[in-house]
């Protein structure tokens, strides 16, 4: 007998590699377990794809060295979607393959372990001389077994087990083990039951529903699990920020206890390994994570929810560049289960799909109790600046005054990292730039560092101007730093708390901020994009956009989409509970109607003025996008490569096919990227061309990447 096995030959590529088996291990061979064989002169692991019981006769074959696992990693539902994807996304089996599993279990990879405790156990009851043995002895009868670190009398310890009375037994344990007080769940409104019976009830497999802010979606979510797991089968959320994950969790472990493995980027790699085997080992009915939670290995499954389904974190930007909506109607089609995407501002895509039938649509356009939506003012920025107000419009600080008083909480979101947005040369002009990218540097206050947030390059900021000498430095704008500092100054009582990259860089912060804001520890939490999505406050009353049009301005066809979501997510943020909510949006842009539409959040209007636009433009979803892009650390030889591809796909595609490009982006680290982008409607002939390009790129010094429905253009 025989096995096939995925071995990795580069970084893009991967090759099937026949091997024999030596009789030894013959049963320990399942497809799915890796392995370790010799290759070339070296030893690697693989991936046992396939049993053969003949090759050729002429065919040299080495033996497999060991099995390294005793159960497959990967069941056939994994193999296959793994194949789905390499065919989807022209990546490598063996990317996808790494990207399902923990990083503890990935190839040629040193190992993170199991983590156990020693637990003693009664072996047999015997009498016993000393106080201390008959404590210990004691204690086991009450509780079947105890830590062995929680035994003190060490001397007493030892001598039973050596009279062979108690037994020391070294077992698994799972670094995260919650548990909390269980509630009962709440009772669904009239309105939230009418969905959940919608989507029940239908024979559809993919329901859109299109829930406003505060209609109370997670109940439904919630409902809907429970309905699955009496049913024996398993159930998917996926949410897209870590920041919201905190938040729900908590509110689904309130429901379902212990019953839940968590997948997120803030666990480290044991935690994750362990979360990993509860789901592969069925311990638990639910995996509640960010995007890779797709992933989870589930046998039964019953349902995938992904919440917010309109973020571009759902798509990976790295190797293997999936999108997490492809992967679970896969997911889903295998298991003939549901799949729920849930979001108040579906993607045009997502909507557009709805609306044609290819998903049931299902709106829920009203709040919980038939509270109002909050009330948004938007402010025109350039009327202020003129009367001096840079940070916060007159408005601003009346309403903050106003809820101080009020003992209501507030948040301001502000999407800038850092303390200034730029250091300038007063004198010559000269802003300070990175040296491996072309960006410039920001001011960080609180590690007094000017940083790039490109490649992480960080140095002190200089007295002197290197090129004039002048000690006229001037940091410029405002950062998310510096609006702290200036709200510390202006409201002296206003206790503040800042979220963003740098404060929750720590373990556990995300946490710890949303539970200090929760209970009122703070008045007032100041936040990037981080805090705009999905957060529950119920005593916040009032939140402050300061830079409404921040993603207005980026080279994209879907800022205004984006800017749109963004602002009507923000919206729902204020006023949940008890409380009205206000919202305030300066921005430069008050005319724009991305603005304008999220003022009375009409997502329907905005839909139909956006599509007409993407329409006549032919961009998604008329049509798809993939981006081919070099990368190269030399300038010229990028410039060549690129405009050899750009002419080969405008020589291979016929009409039906727009090229665009090609286009060169800033320097990011010493690298250059190129780009053509692809407008297509039919995949067929492009995925020949794309596969044709691939086959010139094995090497590292020019990379090519293929990016289908790229996240940034
Ligand atoms: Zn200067
Ligand atoms: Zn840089």
């Amino acid at each position: 007998m025989y096995v096939n096995v995925l071995v990795q030959i580069s970084l893009s590529d991967d090759k099937l590699f026949t091997y024999s088996i030596p009789s030894v291990i013959k049963n320990k061979i399942q497809i799915g377990s890796r392995v370790k064989v010799p290759f070339g002169r070296t030893k690697i692991e693989g991936l046992i794809m396939g049993v053969k019981v003949q090759i050729d006769s002429d065919l040299k074959v080495k033996d497999i060295i060991e099995v390294i696992d005793d159960e497959p990693l990967l069941n056939d539902e994994m193999i296959n979607l793994g194949k789905f994807m390499s065919e989807t996304y022209l990546c490598s089996l063996i990317t996808a393959y790494k990207t399902m599993l923990p990083s503890a279990l990935k190839f040629n990879k040193n190992k993170t372990g199991i983590k156990t405790e020693k637990n003693i156990y009664i072996k047999e009851y015997k009498e016993v001389e000393t106080r201390a043995e008959r404590n210990i002895i004691e204690k086991l009868k009450e509780n079947n077994k105890i830590k062995k670190s929680e035994i003190s009398n060490k001397k007493a310890l030892n001598k039973l087990l050596e009279l062979n009375i108690v037994e020391e037994v070294k077992e698994e344990i799972y670094r995260l083990d919650t548990n909390t007080k269980k509630e009962e769940p709440k009772i669904l409104t009239s309105k939230q039951d009418m969905v959940f019976k919608k989507v029940i009830q239908s024979d559809d497999k993919i329901h859109l529903i299109r829930g406003i802010t505060g209609s109370g979606k997670t109940e439904i979510y919630m409902k809907l699990i429970e309905n699955v797991i009496k049913s024996g089968k398993q159930a998917i959320v996926l949410v897209p920020e870590i920041a919201i994950t905190t938040q729900l969790i908590s509110r689904f472990r309130k429901i379902f206890g212990r019953d839940i493995a968590v997948l997120h980027s803030g666990l480290n790699d044991g935690e994750k390994y362990d979360e990993w085997r509860k789901i592969k080992r069925g311990e638990v009915s639910i995996a509640i994570g960010a995007r890779s939670a797709v992933f989870a290995p589930f046998s039964n499954l019953g349902i995938i929810i992904i919440d917010e389904e309109h973020e571009s974190s759902y798509k990976q930007d790295n190797n293997p560049r999936y999108n997490t909506i492809d992967i679970a109607i896969e997911r889903c089609k295998k298991h003939d289960s549901k799949l729920i995407l849930g979001s108040a501002t579906p993607s045009l895509e997502s909507y557009a799909r709805a609306k044609t039938n290819k998903y049931n649509l299902i709106e829920l356009l009203e709040r919980i109790n038939k509270k109002e939506l909050p009330h948004v003012d938007i402010i025109d920025m350039k009327d202020e600046l003129k009367k001096g107000h840079s940070l916060l419009s007159r408005k601003s600080i009346e309403k903050i005054k106003d809820r101080i008083q009020k003992k209501e909480q507030i948040m301001i979101l502000l999407n800038r990292r850092g303390y200034s947005n730029y250091v300038l040369c007063r004198e010559c002009g000269i802003v300070l730039k990175c040296p491996n990218c072309d960006i410039s540097l920001t001011y960080h206050k609180g590690s007094n560092i000017m940083r790039c947030h490109y490649c992480g390059y960080g140095t002190n900021k200089p007295n002197k101007c290197s090129k004039c000498n002048s000690s006229h430095i001037m940091l410029m704008g405002t950062g998310i730093e510096k609006a702290d500092e200036i709200l510390r100054d202006m409201f002296k009582d206003l206790r503040i708390i800042r979220m963003d990259s740098d404060t929750t860089s720590k373990k556990g912060m995300y946490e710890k901020i949303i539970n200090d804001f929760n209970d009122h520890k703070y008045d007032l939490l100041l936040g990037t994009q981080m805090i705009a999505k999905g957060l529950d406050f119920d005593n916040v009353s009032l939140v402050i956009v300061l830079n409404g049009d921040y993603s207005l301005n980026i080279p994209d066809y879907r800022s205004s989409e984006k800017t749109f979501q963004l602002l009507t997510q923000v919206a729902g943020r204020a006023g949940r509970k008890d409380l009205d909510g206000e919202i305030i949006i300066q921005t430069f842009n008050p005319d724009h109607y991305a603005i304008t539409l999220s003022k009375n959040h009409d997502y329907f209007n905005f839909f139909n003025k956006e599509m007409l636009i993407r329409k006549r433009m032919f961009y998604p979803p008329f049509c798809l996008i993939v981006a081919v892009r070099i990368i190269s650390k030399n300038y010229e030889e990028g410039y060549k490569e690129i405009n050899k591809i750009n002419k080969h796909l405008k020589n291979e595609l016929n009409y039906k096919y727009v090229v665009l490009g090609p286009t060169s982006s800033l320097r990011i680290n010493n690298t250059h990227k190129f780009q053509c982008i692809i407008k297509y409607k039919d995949k067929k002939l492009l995925y020949k061309v794309l596969r044709d390009i691939q086959k010139h790129y094995n090497n590292n010094k020019i990379k090519l990447e293929i990016d289908f429905n790229p996240t940034k253009l």
